[in-house]
């Protein structure tokens, strides 16, 4: 099942429930637009290597489009299209006024060179710039693209308009427009929403074990507040392998080693990833790529709980198995969504000129966040038995058909 075919099973599972329309669903299924765009890169070798970009707009009916671009040997257009869907349900989710958008670059960043990189991050701007602009669709990071890659495109789409745009895109240095608190956000809206689902299943977040896939921006961040919290994180991997330590791992030594080796292995007991996934432990937290948790692993998954920090990890047939066997499953469009908040806050305050300290930030993300997850409660408890996402899906929902209805469709 490809990651669009698994959204539109989702929404049509949680569709159901609340006994929408079948034209409805059908109008939620198809995108708004897809670019698809040729990127053509002079290389340090002087030779010319083609990638391909895709921009995916899936329905602005509450707002501008927005959602991150990722760079990723294995993107597709089925997956950007998915993505931007996942985007539609998690801002109507907490509620901020955006649509859902996302962006992709079939291209292996790794092997690419710094000034590669950059040619290529400016061209695709470039090349998608019919379609984006800070009233229209604001991208922002996700998978392999950080704050110098925003750097980049906003600069690229302030040249070609003559004049400086900060709101194009989120997620930029704090020097040129960007957030206080925005690089950590996603993984502090993470740990908050992990605080909350522990206690709503009694356990003790002090001291409890926790397993995460993924040690980027999302990882790291979720790793280091959660281990703030009291948490004990035992087990952490990156593309090329994790580590284990029972007594717990310290989270910024293990930074410190990454930044130093390139990656986590070597800086304590090594696991695989496959192994992390199947670790009996309290908490269990993938946050690298999607489809991790599937069919053929889903029943060796021993954690009391599951919080999706990436997007779209678990498959839904193995959601269904996985919620008998767990606690709680923790849908990606509430447990990731602090990113996409801030990027909020962010783009108001380039909007407004006028920037807010940390702890506004952070006290407007935590209001929010907690808001959001007792609102999936209060529906989880009406409906009795569906599923954590069935909940937040509903939520969502209920706002885009509200919008959808009010606007109506034109002509
Ligand atoms: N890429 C992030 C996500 O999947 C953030 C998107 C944004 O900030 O616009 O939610």
């Amino acid at each position: 099942m490809n990651p669009y075919e698994m959204a539109c099973r989702q929404l049509e599972r949680s569709a159901e429930l609340i006994d929408l329309k079948e034209d409805v669903v059908e109008y939620l299924k198809v995108p708004d637009r897809v670019l698809k765009v040729k990127i053509p890169v002079k290389m340090d070798n002087g030779r010319i290597k083609i990638f391909l970009g895709y921009r995916a707009q899936h329905c602005g009916v509450r707002g501008p489009y927005k959602g991150g671009v990722r760079y990723h040997p294995d993107v597709t257009m089925e997956e950007v299209i998915a993505l931007a869907m996942w985007m539609t349900w998690k801002c109507a989710l907490v509620n901020i006024p955006f649509g859902g958008g996302k962006g992709g670059v079939r291209v292996n960043p790794k092997e690419l060179s710094k000034n590669e990189l950059e040619r290529l991050t400016r061209r695709f701007i470039t090349a998608i710039m019919p379609i984006i602009g800070a009233e229209r669709d604001i991208p922002a990071p996700d998978i392999y693209t950080d704050e110098q890659t925003m750097a980049w495109m906003m600069d690229t789409y302030s040249v070609n308009k003559g004049y400086t745009v900060p709101g194009i895109v989120t997620g930029k240095p704090v020097e040129l427009g960007g957030s206080v608190g925005r690089s950590s956000a996603t993984g502090r809206g993470v740990a908050i929403i992990t605080r909350e689902s522990a206690k709503a299943i009694g356990m003790n977040l002090k001291d409890a074990s926790v397993a995460i896939q993924g040690f980027g921006n999302v990882g790291y961040w979720t790793a280091k507040i959660l281990e703030e919290m009291g948490a004990r994180i035992i087990a952490v991997s990156d593309s090329k392998g994790g580590v284990v330590d029972y007594d717990g791992i310290d989270v910024n030594s293990l930074k410190e080693y990454k930044v130093r080796h390139g990656s986590v292995v070597g800086f304590a007991e090594e696991i695989s990833n496959e192994e992390l996934l199947e670790m009996k432990v309290d908490i269990l937290i993938p946050a690298a790529i999607g489809g991790v948790i599937h069919r053929d692993n889903v029943d060796k998954v021993k954690a009391r709980m599951v919080v999706e920090a990436a997007n779209g990890p678990i498959t839904p047939e193995a959601e269904k198995k996985l919620d008998k066997r767990c606690e709680l499953v923790v849908p990606d469009i509430l447990a990731n969504a602090g990113g996409v908040v801030v990027s909020y806050f962010e783009w108001v305050q380039d909007l407004e000129r006028y920037f807010w300290d940390l702890e506004r930030v952070n006290k407007e993300l935590e209001r929010i966040m907690v808001n959001a997850f007792r609102e999936m409660m209060k529906v989880k408890n009406e409906f009795g038995y569906i599923l954590w996402r069935d909940a937040a899906m509903i939520i969502a929902l209920r706002r885009v058909v509200k919008a959808l209805e009010l606007r109506g469709i034109f002509p």
